[in-house]
């Protein structure tokens, strides 16, 4: 009689229920809030590669060496230079990078000379095509624009 009376008046549905909306209150989240709350990032995280700068001149720290592309073992980066005349120095003409082939090691990070390359904690990266993936100089000194989500 009592169990008849359990399923006639819904009291295992209305239990259920009940432990439901008791975990709706904010202090009860567990997980995370992403996008609305950035993850912390390991220190040593490995992401979006950047092409620094001087932070004062706005120059690139690329001597254009060439080690990085010689470090990576998908080759995937192609830096090209020119040598000025006046200086006698070897300047960045252009530099690229496949992001979609980079499996983020961080051999090519190792081997610049001048800490000019640099893998960021950018996590942001996917993407359902490889349209864009090679992303030239400009890209790598500006990085990539996060997504902001609206709800
Ligand atoms: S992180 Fe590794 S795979 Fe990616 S570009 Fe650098 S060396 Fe190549
Ligand atoms: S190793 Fe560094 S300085 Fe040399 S080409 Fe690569 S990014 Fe430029």
């Amino acid at each position: 009689m009592k169990s008849l009376l359990r399923k006639i008046f819904l009291v295992d549905l209305i239990e259920g229920l009940w432990v439901t909306f008791r975990s709706q209150h904010p202090k009860n989240i567990v997980t995370e809030q992403y996008p609305a709350e950035r993850p912390r990032i390991a220190e040593r995280y490995r992401g979006a590669p950047r092409l620094n700068v001087h932070p004062e001149t706005k120059e690139t720290l690329c001597i254009a060496c060439n080690l990085c592309a010689l470090a990576c073992p998908e080759h995937l980066i192609v830096v090209t230079s020119e040598r000025n005349e006046q200086t006698r120095r070897k300047e960045l003409t252009t530099f690229t990078y496949d992001i979609s082939r980079c499996m983020f090691c961080g051999l090519c990070e190792d081997a610049c000379p001048t800490d000019a390359l640099e893998l960021s904690q950018d996590f942001e990266l996917a993407a359902f095509t490889r349209e864009g993936a090679i992303w030239d100089r400009q890209m790598l000194e500006e990085g990539p624009v996060p997504t902001r989500y609206r709800y």
